[in-house]
């Protein structure tokens, strides 16, 4: 390459590339101005002529609807574009970017926004699990496009991949961490031995949960992520209500004592897998603890961090890591969303629609194999032991290993009683609940204290 001669033309705009000036405008909605929405407002201030040049058409922001419209938000949340008004707002519309939460009214305005022809960016993973067929329908009636990438793990990207990366793959499965609160409370538990409680106060103050933390905890986040992955990944429709769901609330810090003595940690799991039987596939979609061995990639997922792996025939096996939530890293995720529904108005066309043609039924939980934890408080007398693994065995559920602690007489009249921490074999799910409820009647069992799956083997 030759020194550029004084001669030559300075160097110039790529002539392709036409003046931001020429650039058609795109309306923008904004539903919502919290955690998500004010950091969404503010790249689209501070990006906003990268964000046309890579679209090929400005954004306008026309509206922002909240509830308060008295509250100060700061500098990237101009006064006078709040409104309380979003379904007007919602008409004018050409794009609408949904960050309200909760299934009303965000539902209902993004019908109405789709019935006026614009297209919709949404976080809501609550809404989707529930009612995402509706909302498919409507953008295929009207020709408009539905986008949620920040509905799955904030920041990390899993609905491109799954949706439109892997679509000429067959996925097996997807396991993954993907609530950052429970994430953060197991893994203070772990590191502190703190309670449950405990973890969750500590959470709470430095701002990892919310005041009212039953979604997070008790797992139905977790499970609308993993309906709509398990949507997603083996083109089925499956809802938030088919995924068999469990939290946290009852893992105890004897849990995690019992775990770290058997080398594992104790991770909240979305699991989505396609189960193939000899009478055709179905699938599966779980939530709940489990425990993993230490040196498992997800063991080591800490504070509120998610990372999800994706099992596909001919990709094998990836790994996804990062910030699953918070306003930034959430926001980044809706604006790659709204480059691409806004590049799609540009040029024209829709990107991808809802993909149901496998149609596969989902398997009830009872009816898969799962190797166990489980966690007694025993009678402490000569026999108890080979009573309980009599009964484990009378449903066809055989011990891996088993641990025993003497812990005394603990009550006046009561004699004296033992802990018992079992691990098993892979057995049915509706044999080891057959075997619970013999041991609920057991004279011999004084309480059933836990019972945990153990995955990742
Ligand atoms: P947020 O902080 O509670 O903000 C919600 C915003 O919506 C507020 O500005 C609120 O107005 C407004 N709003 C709520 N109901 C409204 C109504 N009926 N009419 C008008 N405005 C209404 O919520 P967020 O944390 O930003 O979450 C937004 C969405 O993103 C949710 O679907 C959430 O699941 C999803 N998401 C969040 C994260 C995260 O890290 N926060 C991560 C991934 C996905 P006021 O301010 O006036 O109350």
């Amino acid at each position: 390459m030759t020194p550029r001669e004084s001669s030559d033309p300075a160097p110039t705009a790529d002539a392709a590339t036409p003046p931001l000036e020429q650039l058609p405008t795109l309306r923008v909605a904004v539903l919502g101005a919290g955690t998500v929405g004010s950091e969404v407002l503010r790249l689209i201030q501070q990006q906003g002529k990268d964000l046309a040049q890579r679209i090929g058409g400005r954004l306008e922001v026309i509206g922002v609807a909240v509830r308060d419209l008295e509250r100060d938000r700061g500098e990237h949340v101009p006064t006078e574009l709040l409104t309380a008004d979003a379904s007007a707002l919602v008409r004018e519309a050409d794009l609408v970017v949904e960050l309200m939460g909760g299934i009303e009214p965000a539902r209902s305005l993004l019908l109405e926004a789709m019935a006026h022809g614009a297209s919709v960016v949404t976080a809501n993973k609550a809404l989707l699990a529930q009612d995402g067929a509706e909302l498919y329908e409507a953008a295929d009636e009207h020709g408009v496009d539905l986008y949620f990438e920040a509905a799955v793990a904030g920041a990390i990207p899993l609905v491109r991949p799954v949706r439109e990366s892997l679509a000429g793959d067959r996925i097996q499965r997807v396991l993954g961490i993907v609530n950052g609160t429970t994430n953060y409370i197991l893994d203070a538990m772990t590191r502190t031995g703190a309670s449950f409680e405990d973890a969750l106060a500590t959470a709470q103050e430095l701002g990892y949960a919310e005041a009212d933390p039953t979604a997070d905890v008790q797992g139905h986040d977790a499970a609308a992520k993993a309906s709509i992955l398990a949507s997603l990944a083996f083109h089925t429709r499956v809802r938030a209500a088919d995924v068999h769901c469990e939290g946290i609330t009852a893992v105890t810090a004897q849990d995690i004592i019992a775990a770290e003595r058997m080398g594992r940690v104790i991770k909240l799991l979305s699991i989505v897998e396609r189960i193939e039987e000899e009478a055709g596939e179905r699938v599966s979609a779980r939530v709940y603890p489990a425990l993993i061995p230490e040196n498992h990639p997800l063991a080591s997922v800490s504070e509120a961090f998610n990372a999800v792996f994706i099992e596909a025939d001919a990709a094998g096996s990836l790994m996804f890591y990062g910030q699953g939530a918070g306003g930034s890293p959430t926001a980044s995720a809706v604006l790659g969303d709204l480059v691409s529904v806004a590049r799609a108005r540009v040029r024209g066309g829709v990107g991808p629609r809802e993909s149901r043609y496998a149609g596969l039924d989902v398997v009830p939980l009872t009816e898969l194999r799962s190797a166990f934890y489980l966690s007694l408080t025993v009678e402490d007398r000569p026999g108890v032991l080979a009573e309980i693994a009599g009964t484990l065995s009378e449903y066809g559920i055989s011990i891996s290993t088993i641990h025993q602690e003497p812990l005394g007489a603990q009550e006046e009249g009561r004699g004296a009683s033992a802990h018992i921490g079992i691990s098993t074999h892979r057995a049915l799910e509706s044999a080891m609940d057959a075997a619970l409820d013999r041991f609920s009647t057991s004279a011999a069992v004084l309480s059933i204290d836990s019972i945990l799956r153990i995955e990742g083997d």
